[in-house]
Order: C-alpha cells, then structure tokens, then sequence
C-alpha cells in the first residue's frame, strides 16, 4: 500500500485513564505528520466512556504533551469542529441509538447475564481447560424476559452477534493482509448496562461520522480489528485504512516500563529535553526515512514521510541516542534561545534542581549570555544547565580536599601551587583570559611545575568541580575578587585536611 496523497483524515482519540506513554503519543505524532503532508486534518477525540476509569490529571497530561510537541489540532477539544462534541461522553446518544438499530436490524440482542453468572461460566472453562468466552446464551432470551430481568434491576448489556463460522480480513496498510476466523471470537458487549458504549462501538461511530479515512494506532489493537470489522458490516458502513504501528520496546526487547526511565513525554520534558528533539526521535520510532538521515526538521520528516516506511517489527527505544540527539539540537540552538529554555530550570527553587535559593531571583540575564559560550557545547539536557554553572552564580565553592591535587601532586605541593596562584590573582591586570593564561604559562614555569599541573588545583579552587569549562575563561567570568576569595579558602581546606592525598 502507498502512502495517501490526498487529503486524510486522521485522530488521535486517547483514552483519559492514565498519563500516555511515548507510544501513544508516537501515534498522534505519525497522525499529525500525515496531516501536515497531505493538508489532511489531524483530529483529537477524548475516549472517555469508560467512566470509572476517568482520570483528570491524565486528560490534562494529554492535552499538555500534545501542546508541548507542537502537536496542532485542527478539530477537537477546546478547537471545535464540524462534527463535535469531539469527547465521547457526551455523544452518549448516538451510541445508544446505534446499539438499538444493531439489536433491530438482528445484528445484535439484550443480554441479561449477570457479572456472577459471567464469572461461574468463566471458572467451569477454566476448570474444563476451555478458553474463557461468553456462552451466547444471551441469544436466546425472549423480550419478556429481558424485560422481566430490566424491572427487576439487573444489568441489561447489548452484544453483537458473531456467526460461528467464516472469517474476516483485511489489509493493514504495514504488515499487509490479516484473516482472522470467526470461531475464535465470541458475541462481545457494544453497549454496557450503564448505556455506555464499549470502545469497540463508540470509536467506530465517531470515526465515520467524523470521516476518518486513516486510523492509526498501536498494534495491540490488531487482535480487536475482527471485531470492529463486524460491527462496520452490520451497521453497513465500510471501513478506514488500518495503520497499525509497532510496539515499542526497551534495548533489552522487553515492553517498555519505568524500568528502562522516563515513558511519558512529560516526563521528557522534565527532564530537560528540547520538544524538538524528542520529536525526531519519536519519529523514528517504527519509521525511517529509509536512508541514514537522523536528524530532521519538523518539516523534513512532513516531506519524507511515509505509511510504507513504517516498520511491521517492533521499534527499540534507545534512550542513549535521544540523550545524543538532545545535545545536537542544543549544539544548533543560538545562545539566546538557549538562555530562554534554561532560564526555568535554573531559576527554579533548589529543592527542584535550581541554582541555590541564594541565588537571587530572576538571574542576572547578561552575566548568563557571557557564561553560555564556556557550557553550550558540553550540555546534553536542559536540566544540566544548574550543575554546569552554579559555582559562576555562588558565592562561594567549598571543593573537598582531597580534589584539590593535581596529577602526581601531594599536598605539599598543591599548597605550593596554590599559595602561588593566589598571589598571582590578586595583581593580573587586566583580568582577562589571555592575560590570565599568559601569566599563570610563566608561572607554572617559574614555580617548576607543569602547567597542568597548577591549572588542576585553581580549577577546582575556583569552581568546585574536576571537570569545568575552560579555566581562564571562567575566571575572568567570575572576576578577580571571586577567584582571589576561592583560592584562598581552598588553601585554607587543604591545610585544615588532614586526609593525605591518595597517589595519583
Ligand atoms: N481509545 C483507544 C486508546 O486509548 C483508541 C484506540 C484507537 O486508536 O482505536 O488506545
């Protein structure tokens, strides 16, 4: 099958019972992309007729990573729309309505069974070693006495009926044609005793009735396919292109879980990854551009994508490579925009990742844009902004003695090493880095040690950490009287240590 290239009608129609996860939102993701390529329309339907499963937060958690994905839709919730409510709660009636016509046509029946009766057949199968399926013994009951068991207040549920023999097919537009037999299958509920449909039902109705041309979903709902095809025959309505998209599994092939991290796009967010990465890679999640090409624009992957690039085995989730990805998109970004997306997390309180609550609030921007050339090449996450910069913005460091000695060095000669700088420090005019490496160049060589050596002690004197940006640069950054105060305390802790440097 090739890719549409007229107009498609697409949705996501999310279930509100739970924060969706990557793979979910991947499929609104594909649907979005097929949209913006043909001028289709991407749609957003709310599945929420299962009401004791109906979770707020998680409908918000829906609209949220749709927002931060930059994931526009052109009908649904809060955009309206030629076919709203786009919410399946409230289009109750058109279910119900559907339910009756199916049981007048003699497509579908009342059944009284109660849940205990439902759970004793369930158990004799089990006991028989038969696989669980409802009986059909619905079929048989007479309108008087559906209607007896109704004014005795029993749960009255709809089923379709399901001829015991003969099979359905169809073609999915990636893993091509799927039969399945009707033996397997048994008469299943479309209309449950609290008049609600079951998602069989109601999401075959708004897709019609919507003009759905293309439903694109995971690909556990292949083995529910069977069903919706019967349902589309007897309401005499035919049905959309299936797109059914693989699995997502960890590096290790299993399911992915919170074992292998984040599973939810907000999670992502959290933790620091741009929306614009996290969208090339979930792009590439079950589809490829079928050559080497990794990283594209948004409207790259509109041009190139396509349904017969969508893979039929299961896509892995690398999180290493998004990690990769994440840093390239920051490398691109200019400092500005950079600044922009860092700033919130910076300046959040500490207890949140922020830079110290000391830090005064809102942080200075110029001091920032200065110190964004030293960081912008090493950050992979947005998150790593605070750790990479908070010894520019605190008042002091306080390194751990036992950091401070360079390579082959002991303490008599970090001391040394140090004492010296300090003295340097305080007289460098002008305080710049060319300045600063000339001096501390001839130092390092007046003193007899190796440059590396003396640079190793004042790195960590200045900014509290092994590894920093470049030396010079960071201290002209945090001036003169800063990095005078620094290294004299560092001085100070390793003279009050009296933990002797491990051999280097
Ligand atoms: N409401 C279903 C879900 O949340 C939709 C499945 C489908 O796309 O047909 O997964």
């Amino acid at each position: 099958m090739t890719s549409p290239t007229s107009p498609v009608r697409v949705r996501y129609a999310p279930s509100p019972t739970g924060i969706p996860h990557i793979g979910n939102i991947r499929t609104a993701l594909f649907c979005w992309v097929l949209a913006r390529q043909t001028n289709g329309q991407f749609i957003v339907r709310i599945e929420d007729t299962d009401r004791s499963r109906y979770d707020a937060d998680a409908e918000k958690a829906i609209f949220e990573s749709l927002d931060w994905l930059g994931l526009d839709w052109d009908e649904g919730p809060g955009k309206g729309g030629p076919h709203s409510p786009y919410v399946q709660s409230e289009r109750q009636e058109t279910y119900v309505a559907a339910a009756m016509q199916l049981v007048e046509s003699g497509h579908a029946y009342f059944d009284d069974t109660t849940p205990e009766q439902l759970h004793a057949l369930r158990e004799r199968q089990r006991a028989a070693k038969q696989p669980p399926r409802y009986d059909g013994r619905g079929r048989h009951r007479s309108p008087q006495e559906i209607e007896e068991s109704r004014q005795a207040g029993l749960p009255i549920t709809v089923r379709l009926k399901v001829p015991d023999h003969g099979s359905v097919s169809f073609i999915d537009a990636v893993r091509g044609k799927i039969t399945f037999e009707l033996r397997e299958l048994d008469d299943f509920v479309i209309l449950k005793s609290d008049q609600m449909p079951t998602y069989h039902l109601a999401h075959i109705l708004d897709d019609h009735a919507m003009g759905v041309t293309h439903v694109i979903r995971g690909d556990e709902w292949i083995s529910s396919t069977p069903r919706h095809l019967l349902i589309h025959q007897a309401l005499g309505i035919d049905p959309p292109t299936y797109v059914h998209v693989p699995l997502i599994l960890g590096k290790d092939k299993a399911k992915l879980s919170k074992r292998h991290g984040a599973t939810s796009a907000l999670e992502y967010r959290d933790q620091g990854f741009l929306a614009d990465a996290v969208f090339n890679f979930m792009c590439l999640l079950g589809w490829s551009p079928g050559d080497d090409t990794e990283i594209m624009t948004r409207e790259q992957i509109v041009e190139r994508f396509s349904i017969d690039r969508i893979n039929d085995s299961p896509a892995i989730f690398d999180s290493e490579k998004l990690e990769w990805l994440n840093g390239v998109y920051i490398r691109n970004m200019d400092e500005q925009s950079l600044m922009a997306r860092l700033l919130p997390f910076m300046e959040r309180p500490e207890a949140e990742g922020g830079l110290s609550d000391t830090v005064e609030r809102p942080i200075d921007r110029d001091y920032l844009m200065r110190l964004l050339p030293l960081v912008h090449e090493r950050l992979k996450l947005l998150t790593e902004g605070t750790e990479t910069l908070d010894f520019f913005f605190a008042d002091n460091v306080s390194p751990a003695a036992e950091d401070l000695p360079g390579r082959k060095m002991d303490m008599e000669m970090t001391g040394r090493a140090l004492a010296a700088a300090a003295e340097l420090c305080r007289v460098t005019t002008p305080f710049e880095p060319e300045q600063l490496e000339a001096e501390y160049r001839a130092l390092a060589e007046k003193i007899e040690m190796k440059p590396g050596q003396l640079f190793s002690p004042i790195r960590v004197a200045i900014t509290g950490k092994t590894f920093a940006p470049p030396l010079f640069d960071t201290m002209a950054a945090i001036g003169q009287e800063r990095c005078v105060a620094r290294i004299e305390n560092a001085l100070k802790i390793l003279r009050s240590s009296t933990v002797a440097p491990a051999e280097q």
